[in-house]
């Protein structure tokens, strides 16, 4: 087994009585890069590939990792492939073991069974601190009593940094998450976005060649999420570290991520870029989770599509038309009644009874539709249509919907 890359010895331990929790996140890392510069082994071409990371060596491999507490099987055999300069994301629900997959990865749990490596290096059993990642959490766990510079800093004078170059590393890393003049701000003077800059400028000042991300948004308001979403994808394409984010919202996951793993239950679904796993779901699972289910199976399926099977359209795929409207060749097309309509402004959802069984979502844009023009719509008969190459076939098993109501029924 090679020998794990060795960090700073220093470990929480040495910190102060009364820090806050999490210190973990705070110490020892390897410098390997300029905070401007990318990481010595990454290849220029962009990431994104579904079947393969790019480089050789992979930022971080997991081999059939499981995690057992007591009764409960968290994470039931995991393998994933990460690549250097990735940003990868881990989707799902709640308790379908994202956060424990990332807690080992950080070295905070150890796994029941199989192997973590980072960078070629197997470091199952090794603890945290002597990991080259960070941590970014989201309750971002600042010092209350420190300003911005101290608490950005205090990872590298626990590792004693020297002042001049520990100055000029929180400089830098207060410019790269946008906060140049805010060092001698207390975090109460702060907003939750700003804190939430703060807590991963802490994170960055360390260089670490991994930075987990655990719901680091969960905490803002929408507006300021979807602002945030766009500065994280920045600067981690600024700085070129390995971000490995873990989210239960499909938005961030699509918006951010170069790929991402869909978690169900402990394992891992499907892995793809966003395209793939929205376009080209594999499961019942994955195609109502990431996105609306809109299953056609069984009497249905015979019905509409003519095959046995279980088979998805995507909701901006199908449009309305009147019974009588005429069919291409190349499109399919069933008869439902409107059961119900969801203005959205600039959409509108409309969830069609099919004669043939289920129900199918549609969404169309309010081009020049108002809200109460497509609010009368509900009750009346339709004929949906879509094209044959928009419909997919999954493999079996249960919808996320499904797995949802037996979960909590
Ligand atoms: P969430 O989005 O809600 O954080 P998650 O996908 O991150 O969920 P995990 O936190 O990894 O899920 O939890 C997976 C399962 O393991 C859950 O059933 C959870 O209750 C259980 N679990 C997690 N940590 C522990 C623990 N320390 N002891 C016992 N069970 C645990």
């Amino acid at each position: 087994m090679p020998e794990p890359k060795r960090g700073n010895p220093l470990s929480h331990r040495c910190l102060p009585v009364g820090s806050p929790p999490l210190i973990e996140e705070l110490v020892a890392v390897e410098p390997v890069t300029s905070l401007s510069g990318r990481m010595p082994d990454q290849s220029p071409e962009s990431p994104g590939s579904a079947a393969k990371p790019r480089s050789a060596v992979s930022a971080v491999q997991l081999d059939a990792v499981r995690k057992v507490f007591g009764e409960t099987e968290a994470v039931a055999g995991v393998d994933l492939d990460i690549a250097d300069g990735e940003f990868f994301s881990m989707l799902g629900p709640s308790g379908s073991g994202k956060t424990t997959t990332l807690r080992m990865i950080a070295g905070f749990e150890q796994p029941t069974s199989g192997r973590i490596l980072l960078h070629g290096h197997d470091v199952t059993g090794v603890p945290p601190f002597d990991r080259d990642v960070n941590t970014v959490f989201q309750d971002y766990a600042l010092f209350p009593h420190m300003n911005v510079a101290d608490n950005v800093g205090y990872g590298l004078m626990v590792r004693r940094v020297d002042r001049s170059e520990r100055d000029r590393r929180v400089t830098d890393a207060l410019r790269m998450v946008r906060l140049t003049g805010f060092g001698g701000r207390k975090p109460s003077q702060l907003s939750g976005g700003q804190r939430q800059r703060v807590a991963l400028a802490r994170a960055l000042v360390n260089r670490p060649r991994v930075l987990l991300l655990d719901e680091p948004l969960g905490a803002l308001d929408l507006k300021l999420r979807e602002e945030m979403q766009i500065e994280l994808k920045a600067i981690q394409q600024q700085v070129g570290i390995t971000f490995i984010y873990v989210t239960h919202d499909q938005e961030e996951a699509l918006t951010m991520s170069d790929r991402l793993a869909v978690f169900n239950e402990g394992r891992v679904e499907q892995v793809g870029t966003p395209a793939d796993v929205y376009e080209r779901p594999t499961t019942p699972f994955v195609a109502g989770f990431v996105g609306t289910s809109n299953l056609l199976r069984g009497e249905a399926a015979r019905a509409v599509i003519g095959s046995e099977g279980t088979f998805t359209v995507r909701p901006e795929k199908i449009r309305i038309a009147t019974p009588d409207a005429p069919v291409a060749e190349d499109e399919l097309s069933a008869m439902g009644e409107i059961r119900d309509v969801i203005y959205l402004g600039s959409d509108t959802r409309y969830i069609v009874a099919l004669e043939a069984g289920g129900e199918l979502v549609v969404t169309q844009q309010n081009l020049d539709t108002s809200s109460m023009e497509v609010l009368e719509a509900r009750g009346r008969t339709v004929r949906l249509v879509w094209k044959r190459r928009h419909v997919l076939a999954l493999a079996g098993g249960p919808s996320a919907g499904e797995e949802e109501a037996r979960r909590n029924p």
